[in-house]
């Protein structure tokens, strides 16, 4: 099963991403997390793309692309992988269409999670992430248990820098500019799947589950 989840920021796709790779057992490969754990690790990637994420624009294409290159080209992408965050332009989409190519392993679905964009706002600020997993939360639409804690291992929750309202709007304006002619690639090609993200979280899941179960 070879996906790549699209959408603006907070619509849901790292949510919906770890409820796929639990039940279909693909890795996750988002460009984000590859990102910022780069920038925890203090690597030369990580110094690059720091500068472009700590105000809300893109990492450049060579950059980006070139992490995505190595990351698909592991072993356990062989049985297939969900692409999160990435592509995120038109050349982006083009490099990987060639890289794929190279691989033999071309998209089945892309899942465009739809959200109003007047919903984002509060979904980025009230979004808290555990430092060791990687689960994500929201202090109101998805709390943990206990306040600020993970489920999972009981760290202490974590709000992203680029989660500040500053950062915020302008992230959502450099992808609404980018995102439009992305959908309208894969719609052309075929693969575009739009799923309802304004509803509950298990929902969306309900909804991205059926179509994913016409692959098997
Ligand atoms: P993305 O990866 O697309 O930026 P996330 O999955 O991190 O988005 O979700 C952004 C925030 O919105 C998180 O706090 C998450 O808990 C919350 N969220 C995700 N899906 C929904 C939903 N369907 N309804 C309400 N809140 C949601
Ligand atoms: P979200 O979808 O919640 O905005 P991500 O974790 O996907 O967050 O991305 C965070 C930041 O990482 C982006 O604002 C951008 O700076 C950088 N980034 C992630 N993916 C890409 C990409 N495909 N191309 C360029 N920059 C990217």
């Amino acid at each position: 099963m070879n996906l790549i989840l699209m959408g603006l920021p907070g619509a849901g796709k790292g949510t919906q991403a770890e409820k796929i790779i639990e039940k279909y057992q693909i890795p996750h490969i988002s460009t984000g997390d590859m990102f910022r754990s780069a920038i925890k690790e203090g690597t030369d990637l990580g110094k690059k793309a720091k500068s472009f994420m700590d105000k809300g624009e893109l990492v450049p294409d060579e950059v980006t692309v070139g992490i995505v290159r190595e990351r698909l080209g592991k072993d356990d992408c062989k049985n297939g992988y969900l692409l999160d965050g990435f592509p995120r332009t038109l050349k982006q989409a083009e490099a990987l269409e060639d890289l794929l190519a190279e691989l033999n392993a071309p998209i089945d679905y892309v899942v465009h999670i739809d959200v109003p964009k007047e919903k984002l706002l509060d979904r980025l600020t009230g979004r808290r992430v555990c430092p060791t997993c990687g689960a994500t939360y929201h202090v109101i639409f998805n709390p943990p248990k206990v306040a600020e804690t993970c489920d999972h291992d009981g760290a202490t929750l974590n709000q992203r820098e680029d989660d500040q309202p500053e950062t915020v709007a302008n992230r959502i304006e450099v992808n609404l500019e980018q995102t439009q002619p992305l959908l309208d690639f894969y719609h052309e090609k075929g693969n575009l799947v739009t799923i309802n993200g304004d509803q509950d979280i298990n929902d969306v899941f309900e909804d991205v589950d059926k179509k994913l179960q016409t692959l098997r």
